[in-house]
């Protein structure tokens, strides 16, 4: 847990940058278009078509209606994050979790809040274990000071738990009130929140990466 001299980073700011690079290299970047269906032909990934768009909720086309676009490549990445809709398709297609064992997965929550002046250690990180959560229940929260005067909170939990009335959202809330927690928000607001599921699986849940035309990179390979 001694992690001292690292920076802390925003992914999302990191992401956005990338993609500056990557377009000012000649990189085509089309957000907005999600990867639908996957090109197969002769046995091999040819590509991906993206999503129809335009489509009433009906299934009606609209006038706006535009047919998804075929981008065809010698080699397609798939780095949907965890559970991808057409990770998952290759994964039974192509028999990639044959011998590995199945993949477990954990909840993680997290909200960015602007603090109160004085509250704010730039770098400091925090985490913590156990409660609120009991002794049969894995995960924990994390904490991040960083940018100008912004804080990351997090908190994870682990999806095989027992108790059907545990409710994860109302568990992180729980961790924001012990007195070591509660004192950094004081004063603070909340500027955004949001969860994704995580892979937990490890090592011996990593599928078959490779098949022809294309890889699973990421979460999506569960990395
Ligand atoms: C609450 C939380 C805290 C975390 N904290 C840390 C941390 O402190 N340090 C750390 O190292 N890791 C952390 N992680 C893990 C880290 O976020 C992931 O490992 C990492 O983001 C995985 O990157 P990825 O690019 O593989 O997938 P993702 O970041 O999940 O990106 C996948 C992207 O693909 C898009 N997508 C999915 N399907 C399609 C499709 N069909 N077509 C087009 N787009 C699609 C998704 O919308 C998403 O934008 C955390 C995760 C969570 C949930």
């Amino acid at each position: 847990m001694s992690n001292k001299g690292n920076y802390v980073v925003s992914l999302s700011n990191l992401c956005k940058w990338l993609g500056q690079q990557a377009e000012s290299l000649g990189v085509e970047i089309y957000p907005g278009f999600p990867a639908h269906q996957l090109i197969l032909e002769d046995g091999a990934v040819k590509g991906v078509i993206t999503g129809d768009l335009g489509v009433a909720k009906d299934g009606r086309h609209k006038d706006s209606f535009t047919p998804g676009m075929e981008l065809r490549a010698k080699y397609t990445l798939f780095a949907e994050g965890a559970r991808g809709s057409l990770s998952k398709q290759l994964g039974e297609i192509f028999a990639l979790h044959k011998g590995c064992q199945p993949q477990k997965f954990g909840i993680g929550l997290k909200e960015l809040w602007e603090l109160a002046p004085g509250q704010h250690r730039k770098g400091l990180v925090l985490h913590g274990m156990g409660w609120p959560l009991d002794n049969e229940t894995g995960g924990g929260l994390f904490l991040y000071h960083w940018g100008d005067n912004l804080c990351s909170v997090g908190f994870v939990v682990h999806l095989n738990y027992k108790n059907p009335w545990l409710d994860p959202f109302a568990e992180f809330q729980r961790a924001k009130t012990h007195p070591a927690i509660a004192k950094i928000f004081a004063g603070g607001k909340r500027i955004g929140y949001g969860a994704r599921v995580i892979t937990e699986g490890g090592y011996q849940s990593v599928p078959q990466l490779s098949f022809p035309g294309g890889a699973l990179i990421g979460c999506a390979a569960g990395l």
